[in-house]
């Protein structure tokens, strides 16, 4: 069978009454070269010897997942869908290696992967449904699992954020959150017509290769993540005023604090480094602790 064939991937489809769920951000990759060149780059995450894991959420109709059974060890992946269950079990049905779990990512206990598949090495390769992209991407950055990297398949603007430097029209809180945990570089783009259904915009394929240690020191990771969510969530205000607005503290208290880190309380809270708003959280949290 060819999965990349529009005429027989149609067939397959057919073949278990699957339709699909745009709830649920079906769509799936019909380019063969794409999708080998995908899993080809996540592949090049792995710098060391031994066995690989590759960790898929959403294979689908198992596109990507054949490519992945190909360059990787193993390949573990997590389908939401019950209805892509028996389409998967047929698309795949040559690749020993491949097992699907019926099952939220949201919600996978990202740790079991560690006693499952001892011993190897894991890297995440997937083509993300776009509604739960920042928060996946999150939960796999926090999940303290070692990843060799993660390479995923996400809309371009979404990437254009991932990837996003301070002082730039895109820089918010998810490339600040981003940056603190990985390095993150676009690596290609993916125009609609690579998809079934067509989507309305473009994708791009993001990487991001998770820190050793941390970009920044911080004492207090949940004051840090608050100050840059107050920083972010009013744009157009001052730093002074959106820190005072997200409840950070009392306006004058945190004037003086702006001036001892040597920040300017005018400034735009999108034109602040992770440095910068690591000298606020740190100063912040050693006057809340005396
Ligand atoms: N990997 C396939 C491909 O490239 O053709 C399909 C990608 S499609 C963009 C996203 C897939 O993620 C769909 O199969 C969808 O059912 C699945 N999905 C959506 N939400 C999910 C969730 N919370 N957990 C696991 N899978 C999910």
């Amino acid at each position: 069978m060819n999965l990349y064939s529009s005429k027989e991937m149609t067939l397959l489809l057919e073949r278990h009454d699957f339709f699909f769920k745009k709830n649920l951000g079906q769509n799936f990759l019909m380019n063969e070269a794409t999708a080998l060149r995908i899993a080809t780059a996540a592949r090049e995450t792995v710098t060391e010897d031994g066995p690989v894991l590759a960790l898929e959420i959403g294979p689908g109709a198992g596109s990507l997942t054949l490519q992945l059974s190909k360059l990787f060890d193993r390949v573990h992946a997590l389908e939401i869908d019950p209805h892509l269950l028996g389409v998967l079990e047929e698309s795949l049905k040559d690749c020993e290696n491949v097992t699907v779990e019926n099952c939220d990512a949201l919600q996978f206990d990202y740790q079991s992967l560690l006693t499952r598949y001892p011993n190897h090495h894991i890297t995440v390769c997937s083509n993300l449904p776009y509604y739960i992209t920042s928060e996946v991407i999150m939960l796999l950055l926090e999940s303290g699992i070692p990843l060799t990297g993660i390479t995923v398949l996400i809309q371009k603007e979404a990437c254009t954020r991932f990837t996003a430097a301070p002082a730039t029209p895109d820089y918010g809180a998810i490339s600040a959150a981003t940056a603190y945990r990985a390095t993150a570089k676009k690596l290609f783009q993916v125009g609609p017509g690579n998809f079934i259904p067509r989507p309305k915009v473009d994708s791009a394929v993001l990487r991001l290769i998770p820190r050793k240690e941390k970009a920044v020191q911080v004492e207090n990771e949940a004051l840090f993540f608050k100050i840059i969510r107050a920083a972010f969530s009013a744009r157009r205000k001052t730093l002074l005023n959106a820190l005072t607005g997200g409840g950070i503290g009392e306006k004058e208290r945190l004037e003086a604090l702006l001036t001892e880190c040597e920040i300017d309380p005018a400034r735009r809270g999108e034109t602040l480094s992770l440095d910068e708003f690591a000298r606020i959280a740190n100063i912040l949290n050693k006057t809340e602790e005396s």
